[in-house]
């Protein structure tokens, strides 16, 4: 008899209550939550013989670990690419969790119907063809990996090989071209067998991460025999920079190569006409990494991955067994990615997209690139500030001005380090272009004007101390 989860069963109801009352309270907080926490390691007790009930763990949790959270669905939570999660995503999340469906396929459950029909949405919201399908997966490192996959499974072909069957012994040694790729692209290279020494990078435009076109069609004029992946990046990490999307799908009438983009959180510049034509020739890839965990602001465990070669994709993942009855003429989701059993990650999204429409996005994303713009202005009128690079959309990318020396990495770990200490806004380093800087990146629905006031006088604060 399982005892106690029979009595936390009768208990639900009582159970979810509470949870609702910590959710309300957590949301009625965050807004003085600090953005980050330094955790306690002490905190950890182990595995219970005799377990305590639900109710008596969420009292722990909440008495104890949940203060141990950062706030980083908050308004001033600026590190990395973090994006927030929308009302109607919570919702949706809640219910995956209710239903735990497994996606594999379309058999016993409208929810694989349910993640196609969200793909189709996200395909309408990004204007790509209908020549894409689409699948959910973990966070655009992992679409990057089949999207990669699927180009080295592409390049094989073109030596008539099959690496999905044979490995990558007989194939000569794939080259991965790219201006400034993402760190996921390594390690994607890496967990592929082709290596990360497989990327070769092609020199950037003066002052950008863009590739220089012309560059790059000189690689592939010289390797004209040697079919190749193409990394394309659409929204870089320091500058939100953009390839010139348009003019590598041109080279494509020319030049054999297999076109990927990584569009983790900048493919959401096609959510507004203000900034469509950064994206400009999107629909040229062959596949497309795009986050929704980021700038979709669905909770995290979340991306998609696009491809115009399903086919191609099946032959990379597929996945048989007697057991699972999955003939593939009509290949789902168990034959598409790396997993098997799959989350109903598609709801969050498909609830988030509903709710809020293609002017919900639009309006999110102009709100943010106008917020990074606000505090663009204020680094560029102040003395104590620089930037490092224009802002193009969502991220300000700047470092402390120059006093008698030049910044080091350390002094921007540790003015960060206080910065972030207070609890007011949490943002992480980066070195752009050789020199150390800082990162603020927009991409939450919940940030203000006054939350960009906050931020200033916080990092006006820390500068005080420097
Ligand atoms: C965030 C990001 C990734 C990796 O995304 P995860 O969701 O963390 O796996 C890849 N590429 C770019 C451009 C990104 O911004």
């Amino acid at each position: 008899m399982v005892r106690k989860m029979e009595e936390d069963q009768q208990d639900i109801k009582n159970i979810l209550d509470r949870v609702v009352q910590h959710a309300t309270q957590f949301f009625d907080e965050l807004d003085f939550r600090p953005a980050s926490v330094n955790p306690n390691r002490d905190l950890y007790d182990g595995l219970p013989i005799e377990g305590h009930g639900a109710l008596q763990v969420l009292e722990q949790f909440q008495s104890t670990y949940s203060k141990q959270l950062s706030g980083s669905v908050g308004p001033r939570y600026l590190g990395f690419v973090t994006g927030g999660t929308t009302p109607a995503s919570m919702a949706g999340d809640w219910l995956v969790s209710l239903y735990d469906q497994n996606v594999t396929g379309l058999e016993d459950s409208a929810a694989g119907l349910m993640e196609i029909e969200t793909i189709s949405m996200l395909r309408e919201l990004f204007h790509l063809p209908v020549e894409f399908s689409g699948a959910f997966v973990s966070g655009a490192t992992m679409a990057n990996f089949v999207g990669l996959a699927q180009a080295r499974q592409w390049v094989a072909h073109q030596y008539a090989k099959d690496i999905s069957q044979e490995g990558l012994y007989n194939v000569p040694p794939i080259q991965v071209v790219s201006g400034a790729p993402h760190s996921s692209i390594y390690k994607s290279l890496s967990m592929l067998g082709m290596g990360r020494k497989s990327v070769h990078l092609i020199p950037c435009l003066p002052n950008r991460e863009a590739v220089d076109i012309d560059k790059l069609q000189k690689f592939l004029e010289e390797n004209k025999n040697k079919p190749c992946i193409i990394v394309a990046n659409a929204g870089t990490v320091n500058t939100v920079d953009y390839d010139d999307l348009h003019a590598i799908g041109q080279l494509k009438d020319k030049y054999s190569f297999w076109f990927h983009i990584d569009a983790a959180f900048g493919g959401f510049a096609a959510c507004s006409k203000k900034y469509r034509h950064l994206v400009e020739g999107m629909d040229q890839a062959d596949s497309i990494t795009i986050d929704a965990h980021k700038w979709l602001n669905v909770p995290y465990d979340s991306a998609m991955q696009f491809s115009k070669h399903k086919p191609l994709q099946v032959e990379v993942f597929q996945n048989h067994a007697a057991y699972l009855g999955n003939a593939i003429e009509h290949p789902e989701f168990i034959h598409l990615t790396p997993e098997n059993s799959r989350r109903f990650r598609a709801l969050p999204a498909w609830f988030t997209l509903k709710a809020y429409g293609r002017t919900g996005y639009q309006e999110l994303v102009e709100s943010n690139a106008y917020l990074a713009e606000l505090l663009t202005q204020k680094i560029q009128e102040s003395e104590t500030f620089m930037l490092l690079a224009p802002t193009k959309l969502n991220v300000v990318c700047f470092t402390l001005a120059m006093r008698d020396k030049p910044m080091t990495f350390e002094d921007i770990k540790r003015f960060l380090e206080r910065l972030n200490q207070e609890g007011h806004v949490f943002m992480t380093p980066t070195i752009y272009q050789g020199i150390p800087g800082i990162r603020a990146a927009f991409s939450n629905w919940r940030t203000k004007g006054e939350d960009v006031e906050r931020i200033w006088n916080a990092l006006c604060g820390v500068d005080q101390f420097m």
